[in-house]
């Protein structure tokens, strides 16, 4: 077995105060998770509904698990019942839903917006002008069963470090727009969700106050 336990030690200590590990366990087994476990994370994230939900059922009960991969709508209801963060919210549309189905499971779900400034066209996420315009919009205030907690986004897959860290930079300068404007006096809106394996050094110079690492804490992904 891949060093799991050794790989996460390692990466936790090159982490700054303030900054958080999502480990992203997509693709990997229940073992790998367990094993990360032991060492006692507990924030773990995944992209598929169906492969959360083998894992949920078969892990302990107090894993934190974030959804990060593109949700659909009609998925939202499968996960609303225990998902602890939904990380990449990119429309309002899809913000409703996640109010219409934590209300119904009765509790409330933390999300990031996504934002999308990476080049590549087919990535997921809100221009900075749909993410104004959402905010502006409004009807996210009356919703009480989701708390937006940040803002989420991956970087362009370049080796230009220089671009990665104007991108990460722009995040950053973004996310102190929207706290000033619309949740100055909110203290849930703090979360920076930046930074993966290849990048995260870089992202943790530029705000970031989460990072999602998955394939150096548990090796290449098996598709
Ligand atoms: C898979 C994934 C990661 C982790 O990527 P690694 O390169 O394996 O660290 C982070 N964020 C998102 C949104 C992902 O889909």
């Amino acid at each position: 077995m891949y060093d799991v336990k050794g790989q996460l030690n390692k990466v936790r200590q090159s982490l700054p105060n303030g900054v958080r590990l999502v480990a992203i366990s997509k693709f990997h087994p229940a073992e790998y998770i367990t094993a990360a476990y032991e060492e006692g994370q507990r924030v773990f994230g995944e992209s598929h509904e169906q492969e959360l939900a083998q894992k949920v059922k078969v892990l302990p009960p107090d894993i934190e698990w974030h959804f990060i991969g593109h949700l659909q709508t009609n998925k939202v209801k499968y996960i609303a019942p225990y998902i602890s963060m939904i990380e990449a919210v990119d429309s309002l549309k899809l913000l409703r839903e996640i109010e219409k189905q934590a209300a119904k499971a009765d509790r409330v779900v933390r999300v990031l917006l996504e934002l999308h400034i990476a080049e590549e066209a087919t990535k997921y996420g809100l221009t900075l002008d749909a993410c104004r315009q959402l905010l502006a919009d409004g009807e996210w205030r009356q919703m009480s069963h989701v708390q937006i907690c940040g803002l989420m986004m991956m970087a362009s897959n370049v080796d230009d470090e220089a671009q990665i860290a104007s991108e990460f930079q722009t995040a950053a300068n973004f996310f102190d727009e929207v706290k000033q404007q619309y949740f100055a006096a909110d203290p849930h809106f703090c979360e920076r969700s930046w930074g993966m394996s290849h990048d995260y050094h870089l992202a943790v110079q530029h705000g970031s106050t989460m990072v999602r690492v998955g394939t150096t804490i548990f090796g290449p992904r098996v598709y």
